[in-house]
Order: structure tokens, then sequence, then C-alpha cells
């Protein structure tokens, strides 16, 4: 082969490697968690290289998405009359160990801190696994009369956990990124009525704002958080079949109230312990979420409202036009930029088809194309990551065409999802129903005997039989009951959701 030949050749293979590196092509639906390791380390989401187990490093793209999210999230917390703190991470031993249930619940899971320096600890500390126990003891220092109440408080905060079931980047990790809300109240009844706005609030992330819908189920009694005296918990579906927990908010009565003796003075005088509330919604997992449901074979589609970059532009030029390209392509950045659009004008030395891939995979809603045809005609390019559709967008109106465009865009990735776990949830009168159910990758909803401890037993041989578990009751409407428990053919009193889990 000659000379120039073979460096042609050689140039070609380059190209296609390249090409390769940027391509996403996984079926999801076939292997979801194939497809979701490939996505991590394509999109450089998560680095898992990182030299503790369990432990994982979030890059950039994940992370200015998942601030995104935190903002959102606070900001919904403050208007809802949460004030922010930051508290130590570290517990001393004698608090962790104040509330029987919270210990028993939380002790295999917790990294303890025994030595500094040299020397070993007189008392060991605790990693924050939750906070309760290392809030509560300032809270029975600032609550001191009903004028103080309600008192509502949050922290977003990394927690640890010495998780023993398999990890996963975002999923599961040994140590994860949240915001946990503390609240006391004078009265039961105004506890529980914020056990109602976080739910609000989880939808208002969510399903509002990141289109993932969710099923809000009271937990049956077995399953409650180690202290609580009822857990609602949100669960979200994964594509594999499998549901995961996403933002929980407790119930948590006056236990932890009593043992770190959180009092107040009421209108009529008397001390009273307050009632409590807590409530958490992890970022990291629920962008495992944001990444599993609206994903596809390409990549990642994120919602406009989070992704850090909602819009790319890819120039389309020779040498003889490139300086004309370039200089439009500017000029809509600026433009946009100027509007708090998050946009970037792509001017690497990579071909278009090249660009088109690459940021395809990384999930961008919006490409716009600028080549000469666009400059003759004042018309843009427009792309649409979800639906890979392409529409002209007069130049004038761009501004107006990405904000509609950017609300429909979520807008059908809501629809979608919506859609989707509609179809998943399957009704099952018997173990066999509820069998396929599972092999179809789906929730069964089923008549169940009981949700207290005396449902325990059924829970246990669905959890032996299917390594399925009873996720539990719709929290705020009575759903009409009928037939008997799937399991033990007592009549049914519940109508329970029953899934696999992360
Ligand atoms: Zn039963």
């Amino acid at each position: 082969m000659k000379k120039r030949e073979k460096e042609e050749k050689r140039e070609k293979t380059q190209k296609r490697e390249e090409i390769q590196k940027v391509t996403f092509n996984i079926d999801k639906e076939k292997d979801f968690s194939k497809w979701f390791s490939e996505i991590v380390e394509k999109a450089e989401l998560a680095d898992l290289r990182y030299n503790v187990k369990g432990f994982v490093v979030f890059r950039p793209w994940a992370v200015l998405a998942m601030e995104k999210m935190y903002d959102l999230l606070e900001q919904d917390l403050q208007n809802k009359n949460h004030q922010p703190a930051w508290f130590p991470a570290l517990i001393p031993e004698k608090n962790f160990r104040l509330e029987a249930e919270h210990i028993k619940g939380f002790t295999p899971q917790v990294f303890w801190v025994t030595n500094a320096a040299n020397k070993k600890l007189k008392e060991k500390l605790a990693m924050r696994p939750t906070s309760e126990t290392a809030m509560y003891q300032l809270y029975s220092i600032w609550i001191r009369s009903y004028k103080d109440l309600p008192f509502k408080m949050y922290q977003r905060a990394q927690v640890w956990r010495y998780e023993t079931k398999a990890t996963r980047p975002f999923i599961r990790s040994r140590e994860f990124y949240w915001i946990e809300g503390h609240n006391c109240f004078a009265t039961k009844e105004e506890a529980e009525s914020q056990v109602f706005e976080d739910v609000d609030t989880t939808k208002n992330l969510m399903y509002n704002k990141l289109c993932i819908p969710f099923l809000p189920l009271r937990r049956p009694a077995w399953d409650k958080f180690p202290g609580a005296v009822y857990s609602i918990g949100s669960d979200t579906l994964m594509p594999d079949g499998k549901v995961i927990q996403q933002p929980s908010t407790h119930f948590l009565g006056q236990g932890f109230a009593k043992v770190f003796e959180i009092i107040f003075k009421g209108r009529d005088g008397k001390e009273k312990y307050v009632w409590q509330t807590c409530y958490g919604p992890a970022i990291s997992r629920i962008f495992a979420s944001v990444i599993a449901i609206h994903g596809d074979n390409s990549g990642l589609v994120l919602p406009f409202c989070i992704a850090p970059i909602q819009l790319i532009i890819v120039p389309i030029y020779s040498n003889k036009n490139k300086k004309e390209i370039f200089k439009k392509c500017q000029e809509i950045e600026k433009k946009l930029k100027e509007q708090d659009i998050r946009i970037k004008f792509d001017s690497r030395n990579f071909s278009p088809g090249e660009k088109y891939y690459f940021w395809e995979m990384k999930g961008i809603p919006f490409r716009i194309e600028i080549g000469e045809k666009e400059i003759r005609t004042k018309k843009l390019t427009f792309f649409k990551r979800d639906i890979k559709e392409k529409i002209q967008v007069n130049e004038e109106k761009i501004l107006n065409e990405v904000i509609k465009e950017g609300k429909e865009f979520d807008d059908r990735l809501k629809k979608k999802a919506d859609f989707w776990l509609k179809k998943q949830i399957v009704e099952c009168k018997n173990k066999e129903e509820l069998k396929k159910a599972f092999q179809d990758k789906k929730i069964g909803r089923c008549g169940f005997c009981s949700i207290d401890k005396e449902g325990e037993k059924c829970a246990e041989v669905i959890e032996k039989r299917f390594l399925a578990s009873i996720r539990g009751t719709m929290y705020n409407k009575k759903e009409k009951v009928q037939g008997k428990c799937v399991i033990c053919g007592k009549p049914a009193k519940y109508m329970v959701y029953i899934a696999k889990s992360y």
C-alpha cells in the first residue's frame, strides 16, 4: 500500500473510533443494567475508580444537573417556611443510642470514627447516617414556647451508610447526597399535615419539574423508618421492573421528643412534648430515576429545567464561510445567554455528525444547526432531542421559541413517563398472576389481609417466593378493596402494591 493510502486508512479508522466513543447504542429495554453502567461512564456522570468500596466520584455533568435539583427543592422548602442549617457530620455515640428503635435500625449501617491522630477517642463518633440524633439535641435547647412552633428546619448534606447490598452509582452507594428536613409542631394534627406537605414537595420536584411519576405509599408496619410511627415512601419504577424508593417522609410522633426532651410551654402554661416529622429526599438517588426513566438508546435525555446545557449550537461550515457562520453562532449564543438560557456554541474541530452524536448522548434538549442556508433564509434548524424532530425557527423569534419548546419538551417527557407507569401496574388476584406480573417487569396491585403486624407473615411468603415486597397502600386515597388476600386467602382489608425493589 502506498504511504498516502495507508495514512488515509489510518485517519478513517481513527475517525470511526472517535465516533464510536461518542455514539451510544445499547438497548435499554433489553439490558437496562448494562445500559445504565454504560451511560454513567460514557456521559461522564460518575467515576467508580475511587479506591474506597461503595464510594463514588460524581463528575461535573451530573453535579451541574444535581445542583439545579438542589436549587429547585430548597426554593420550594424555603417557600414553605423551612429554614436551612448545617449540622456537624459526627454524632456522639450517646446521642445516637438514645432512641431504641433508631439504634436498632441504623447500627448495622454506621461508620464509626474511633481514633483522632494517634489516640483512641474516649467516646466513638458516628458518621451521620441521618441526623435526628444530631439535630434534636439542639432543638431541645432552641425550642422553649409555643411561640417557637412550628419549627421547620432542613439541611443539605452527605450521609454515610455501610450498605451491604450491591452498590450502584446514584442508585445505592455508601455515601450519598440528600436533604433532610426535621420539623416540630405543637399538635399531632399539624405534624400529620406536614407529612402531606412533604409529599406535595416531592411531587413538585419529582413530577412537576423532573417529569417522573411516582407512587406515594404508606409503608406497612414492618417497613417503617426506625423510630417512626409511620412512613410514606415515594416509589418510582425502573425499566427493569424494580422500584426504587425516592423521598420518604415520616411521622415520628413524640418518641424522639421524649428521649431528647424537646419540650415547649403551651398557651395554657403547661409543658408538653413536641410532635415531630422528618423528610429525606436523596438528590443523587433521584438523579438515578432521571437517568433511567427519560434516557433512551441514544443516551441521556435531561429535562429542560435541569439540563446543564439546554441548547447546543453546531456550525456547519467550510473554510470559505467559516468566519461568517461562526460570527452568527456567537451572536445567537450571546443573545440567548443574556436571557439566562444555558447555551453553548460548539466550535471544536469535529464533524457536525460527531457533535450531534455526542450531545445527544449527553442529553441536551435542543440543538441549533447554523450553516449557509440558515444564514441566507434567517431560519435556524432546531432539533428536539427527545423525539428527534427538526423544525425551522425564525431567527428573530428564537428566544420565545426556546422558552415555549422547553416547556413542551418537559410536558412530553411527563406524558410519556405517565403512560408507561400506568401500563406497568397490573391487578393480580392470585399468586400465578403475581408471578407473571414480575416476569413482565410490572408492579402488582393486590388485595391483602393486613399492613399491620399480623400481615407480616404473608409478606414474608412474598419475599421468599418472589423476592418482592409489599410497598404499601396509596397514602391519600381510600382505594376500593375487593377480593381476598393474594397469599392467605382471608378477606382483603387493603389494596397493596407489590414489587421487586432496589
Ligand atoms: Zn394474608
